[in-house]
């Protein structure tokens, strides 16, 4: 059992606290958010995070997991022996990561620490922010004491962030000093995954690269659809293709709307930002991002191609989560696409089963609506922006009928041309074959 504080109560920080608390540790969760804090005082989650509500009630009724705002209470209340840096590292500006809440934290962790810690940085940051990290711990502290600084990058999902925290397919571990490392590695042995244990900026940069090549899987996979809507070839049945070769592998090269969410957009930017900085010349991630954001263009171009003027249309979005199974809207695909949508003079509507009040507070002209059947009432067009399953199983023929034009734009390719058309749909997926 070790005693651990963990700073950030968002979605890396909140599974990490609970699952090392499940791990049998005694963990505590500091966060700045007062009300956060309250409401996870009361076993409420503040984010929907599929299976960590019931972990979190569970160590928290077992004394294992408490959550404060104080970072007295937090680092020297246990006392702590690792704190656990898991803030939010926003997109700042030109695509640098912004640094602000990081910089606070380490000065907290500074000037409240009253015994040698193991600092371990969670957040995505810059490479060289750990050894940052520790100059501004140093300059913080009202007696030296000694301290370690790890760098430990999280590679979590959203939307299955327990599954993933508990089943790694591997950690990486960063640091100056190995035995630091090491001691982190303790931590992560009931988790039987593979430890790669490595110095600061290597771990740091592990992180972005592994990103960067994610987010660039997805753009290579839709500059592969958009050529096939141009010579007639399907992209589902090309990257099944593509995927048994194990060099490739099938995973992530799905087209469709292009990637979202609040890693990859912030992430790949703030690579590019960091190599430009140094005098490098990132071509291949530079069109990785302008893919992207064509991508999602590329939905209101179809539906013009139909629809011609989008004046006055309804167009329901089924969809406004970055991906399935998450509440989370940053950098959403669904966002941008609602604004172009509005910016044509178009009415929008929208259905998610969890990121309508999150969307609803940044989308006001967006007309929710309470299920599919409901937006699809007297709808123009729909367009898939999520693939939600309960979307794979709708009563489709209900669908065509409530609708005044039986569009579809399938932005996840999730439904099949024939049987779209066979029900009498106008029916577009991305990169299904000529036009289709
Ligand atoms: P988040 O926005 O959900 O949560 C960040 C939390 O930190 C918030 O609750 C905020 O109130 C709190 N906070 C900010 N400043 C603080 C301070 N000084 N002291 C205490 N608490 C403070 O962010 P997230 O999605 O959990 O991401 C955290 C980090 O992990 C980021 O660097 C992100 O890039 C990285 N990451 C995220 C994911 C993901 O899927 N969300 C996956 C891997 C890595």
């Amino acid at each position: 059992m070790k005693r651990i504080c963990v700073i950030g109560a968002g979605y890396v920080g909140l599974t990490t606290a609970a699952c090392l608390a499940d791990l049998g540790n005694r963990v505590a969760c500091v966060d700045i958010n007062e009300e956060k804090i309250a409401m996870l005082q009361e076993g409420r989650l503040p984010i929907f995070e599929p299976g960590l509500e019931e972990i979190v009630r569970r160590n928290m009724k077992a004394s294992r997991l408490s959550f404060t705002t104080s970072y007295e209470e937090g680092i020297n209340g246990l006392p702590a022996e690792f704190v656990f840096i898991a803030v939010g590292t926003p997109e700042g500006v030109d695509g640098e990561a912004d640094l602000r809440y990081v910089r606070m934290a380490a000065e907290r962790i500074g000037e409240v620490m009253d015994h040698p810690l193991i600092i371990v940085n969670k957040s995505t940051v810059p490479v060289g922010t750990g050894d940052w990290v520790a100059d501004i711990v140093r300059s913080r502290q009202r007696q030296p004491i000694p301290f370690w600084v790890v760098s430990n990058p999280e590679f979590l999902r959203e939307g299955s962030a327990v599954y993933d925290f508990m089943n790694p397919d591997r950690i990486v571990l960063g640091s100056l000093d190995r035995e630091a490392a090491e001691k982190v590695a303790q931590l992560y042995l009931p988790l039987r995954s593979t430890i790669m244990i490595t110095d600061l900026r290597t771990a740091e940069m592990i992180k972005y690269a592994s990103n960067a090549f994610l987010a660039t899987k997805i753009s290579f996979i839709n500059e592969i659809a958009n050529i096939c809507e141009a010579l007639g070839a399907d992209v589902k049945e090309v990257a099944a293709g593509m995927g048994y070769d194990k060099r490739i592998g099938r995973a992530f090269l799905d087209a469709g709307v292009g990637w979202g969410g609040s890693c990859f957009p912030k992430d790949v930017k703030a690579l590019i930002h960091m190599a430009v900085v140094h005098g490098c010349h990132p071509q291949l991630l530079q069109a990785v991002v302008e893919i992207n954001r064509d991508q999602r263009r590329r939905v209101v171009w179809k539906l013009k191609e139909i629809l011609e003027d989008l004046r006055g249309m309804v167009i329901g979005l089924l969809g406004l989560a970055f991906k399935p199974n998450t509440d989370d809207i940053r950098e959403a695909p669904a966002l941008e696409i609602a604004g172009l949508l509005l910016r044509e003079g178009a009415v929008v509507r929208a259905y998610d089963p969890v990121a309508m009040p999150n969307a609803a507070r940044v989308l006001p002209q967006v007309i929710m609506c309470a299920d599919p059947y409901e937006l699809a009432e007297g709808a123009d067009a729909l367009v898939v922006v999520t693939d939600w399953n309960e979307f794979k199983h709708l009563d489709l023929p209900r669908i065509k009928q409530l609708m005044r034009r039986p569009v579809i734009i399938d932005g996840r390719n999730i439904y099949e041309p024939e049987m779209m058309r066979e029900l009498g749909f106008i029916y577009r997926g991305i990169g299904r074959g000529y036009n289709r």
